[in-house]
């Protein structure tokens, strides 16, 4: 499939003073046991729009999920929570709505003054949300004169308030969601070369396509990760206990078999231990000389040199996915290599999936990457060639 560039307005291209302006950001904010929301930059990321807008006078209504309420209304998932830091971020009191539909919602969505903010309650209360339900996008439209869609990591999934929607009501992206599309088009677009990929992670399942697809744009793609043991083991070599997918080998041995330009990078070593353990015996060895029973849980010494290298060199990188199990200390230095190289890269660096954002965290670079990026699964997909519609029904930035 091929990947498609994305060209769409901007709500820096509309009118919004006096408007009523209906946003969909994404606060499915992390939260711990106790129900405590633990980690607010999804919140903090939407703050320089929204103060946009409150400057030239738009009133703002703003509509997320949070959580899977599965269409019940469950205040687990309440989003009123976040109304005391909202308030103080935009330095403005926030009002919140206990309804994202009805008379009520309608109501205090007509009383916004210029430059006034209203939080809705969380849309999955209702079913109909997930279900794109047309009628249910038709009520929330009625909260709004224009739609701004800055949820970039929803915009894979069709559902009410990201695609019906745009039925109802002119269709603009907001910021975060813009430069996402900005960020993409640039890397897919005529990218500046050599242009390396990065994949990692456990699932070859999850990857094959974006793998398939980004093949013929790259001129390197590098394989780490769980997933590296499956393309290692179709190569014939012996896995011992590392974790692999039989069942995907065929189809890795066919992708290796049409790559005639050698693109695709594995590793030539890596750190094996006797057991999933953080404080399990380790080596050091090749691609050739797993032990039998030991598993394969970062690539190593080399490897992470060879890797460094090529994206240091690198003008354009993409990376998503761990090149082992990070979140232990004895296998994260792959993972942690890549997070240094790419900071160090004299290239263009877009990073995303939670566990690579991790590793920058982690490492402390997060700053030296040029774009770190919220999407998750909507990068997954947009790379894989397949249609956002959330983003496709935007109006288009020639309209
Ligand atoms: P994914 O969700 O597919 O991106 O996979 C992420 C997970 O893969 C992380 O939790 C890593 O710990 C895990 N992982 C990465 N490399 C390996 C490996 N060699 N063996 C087992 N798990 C791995």
């Amino acid at each position: 499939m091929a990947l498609k560039v994305y060209h769409k307005k901007s709500v820096r291209d509309v009118a919004v003073d006096n408007k009523r302006v209906l946003v969909r950001v994404d606060y499915n904010v992390p939260r711990d046991d106790a129900g405590q929301v633990t980690d607010l930059t999804r919140v903090n990321n939407t703050v320089p729009m929204l103060q946009y807008l409150i400057k030239r006078g738009a009133k703002i209504v703003l509509m997320s999920h949070m959580g899977r309420p599965k269409g019940e209304r469950n205040m687990k998932y309440s989003l009123e929570c976040l109304v005391p830091h909202l308030s103080r971020l935009l330095d403005t009191e926030v009002k919140f709505c206990e309804d994202c539909i009805g008379d009520r919602a309608e109501a205090m969505a007509e009383a916004l003054a210029p430059g006034e903010v209203l939080l809705l309650e969380n849309l999955r209360f209702y079913k109909e949300e997930e279900k794109n339900d047309a009628e249910f996008a038709a009520k929330l439209a009625r909260l709004g004169e224009l739609f701004v869609c800055d949820a970039f990591g929803a915009v894979h999934r069709a559902h009410a308030s990201l695609a019906a929607i745009t039925e109802y009501l002119p269709a603009v992206s907001g910021f975060l969601l813009e430069k996402e599309l900005v960020m993409m088009g640039k890397l897919l677009d005529e990218p500046n070369r050599p242009f390396v990929a990065v994949m990692g992670g456990a699932k070859v399942s999850d990857k094959i396509g974006v793998i398939k697809n980004l093949l013929p744009k790259v001129d390197r793609l590098l394989i780490g990760g769980a997933m590296a043991n499956t393309f290692l083991l179709a190569l014939g070599y012996n896995m011992g206990a590392s974790m692999v997918t039989p069942e995907h080998v065929e189809m890795v041995r066919d992708l290796m078999k049409k790559d005639i330009e050698k693109k695709i990078v594995l590793p030539e070593d890596l750190v094996v231990a006797d057991a999933f353990a953080a404080d399990a015996r380790t080596r050091n060895v090749t691609v050739d000389k797993v032990p039998e029973g030991w598993m394969a849980l970062d690539m190593g010494k080399r490897t992470v040199k060879t890797y460094s290298a090529l994206i240091r060199n690198a003008k354009t990188v993409i990376w998503n996915g761990p090149m082992g199990v990070f979140e232990m200390p004895a296998f994260a230095a792959g993972t942690e290599g890549v997070a240094l190289a790419c900071a160090k890269s004299r290239g263009n660096t877009v990073i995303g999936g939670g566990d690579s954002l991790a590793a920058l965290e982690q490492v402390g670079v997060t700053h030296l990457v040029t774009h770190a990026s919220t999407g998750g699964g909507s990068t997954l997909e947009y790379l894989e060639g397949r249609v956002l519609p959330g983003v496709e029904a935007l109006l288009d930035a020639r309209e």
